[in-house]
């Protein structure tokens, strides 16, 4: 339970810069939103002499602070003003439709957040030819246009992206967590939120691994056109996936399904892709894997 209590509103800068302050030297304390307590709105009116004016600090000590700066909170706490370290309510990690959506209504509630992604926003979703399924878009969208519309969003929410670094470790200090990135930054928050997606299946072949990138790739859209002029390439998959990935570069193309006929293909929504059927596809074989 916290000894701290600072009560104040989302929406109120001085009430984020406090508890900003007092997670940045990781003081555990309990928030009080006056806006959803009526008690509280009353006991800080009490505290301002009649004037709403916050955020109001109540210490362990029953000594109550009103609308502190962080100077003289960090003086009744002995603490000193944080250098490097930054505090966050909330962390998410991955900057995918996900961790996009989930930050937006992170600070559509209030919530100081912090998105750190180690490519570019958007996710597998950026790299889509046609996204089907997501809202407002009726007729599907490339995935780009429906990641500029969230990061858009998000910037105008103020929302923090840090691109190009990942997580690489997180651990514990108290009641608070540390998100450390690649290149060794510390980040604070009370919560962290992993949304790192999926990964690539790997087919466990030989040469797979040496190859990556050089014959072998991911995502049609994006590495397809390096290879419009060879004779044949072979897609693996032949779920929806597979059958937009095939329809993608132009050579002849086949599919490989891993487990899934083509009879019942999974479909990212009733107007999804075409799968199996497409004329476009040159030529399709399909052999199932035991
Ligand atoms: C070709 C293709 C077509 C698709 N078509 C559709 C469709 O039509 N409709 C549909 O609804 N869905 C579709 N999907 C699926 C959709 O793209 C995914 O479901 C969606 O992107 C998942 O979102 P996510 O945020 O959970 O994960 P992701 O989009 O995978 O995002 C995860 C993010 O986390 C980041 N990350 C990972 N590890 C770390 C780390 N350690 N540190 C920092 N960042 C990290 C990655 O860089 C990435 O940006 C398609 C996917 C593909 C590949």
């Amino acid at each position: 339970m916290a000894e701290i209590t600072v009560y104040g509103a989302p929406w109120c800068p001085d009430s984020r810069r406090t508890k900003r302050f007092l997670g940045e030297a990781r003081v555990d304390f309990e928030w009080v939103d006056i806006g959803q307590d009526p008690d509280a709105a009353a006991f800080v009116l009490r505290q301002g002499a009649g004037k709403l004016t916050i955020p109001v600090v109540v210490l362990e000590n029953g000594h109550v602070l009103v609308a502190p700066s962080p100077a003289q909170l960090g003086a009744e706490l002995g603490i000193e003003a944080p250098a490097a370290r930054r505090f966050f309510d909330l962390i998410i990690i991955g900057a995918g439709p996900s961790g996009l959506s989930a930050a937006l209504h992170g600070i559509r509630e209030g919530m100081h957040c912090l998105v750190i992604d180690r490519a570019a926003p958007g996710g597998q979703a950026a790299m889509t030819p046609r996204l089907m399924g997501s809202p407002g878009f009726p007729e599907g969208a490339p995935g780009i246009e429906v990641e500029r519309s969230l990061v858009t969003q998000a910037h105008r929410y103020g929302l923090r992206i840090l691109r190009g670094m990942g997580l690489s470790g997180l651990r514990r200090a108290g009641d608070y967590l540390v998100a450390v990135t690649d290149d060794g930054e510390e980040f604070t928050a009370r919560s962290v939120l992993i949304a790192t997606g999926a990964v690539y299946e790997m087919l466990g072949v030989a040469g797979e691994e040496e190859l990556r990138g050089a014959g072998v790739h991911f995502c049609a859209s994006c590495d397809g056109p390096f290879y419009r002029k060879a004779e044949e390439l072979l897609v693996v998959g032949a779920g929806d996936l597979g059958a937009q990935e095939a329809l993608l570069p132009r050579p002849r193309s086949w599919s490989w399904s891993r487990g899934r006929t083509a009879s019942s293909p999974r479909r990212w929504s009733a107007t999804g892709p075409p799968a199996m059927s497409s004329p476009s596809i040159p030529r399709l074989s399909l052999c199932m894997r035991a």
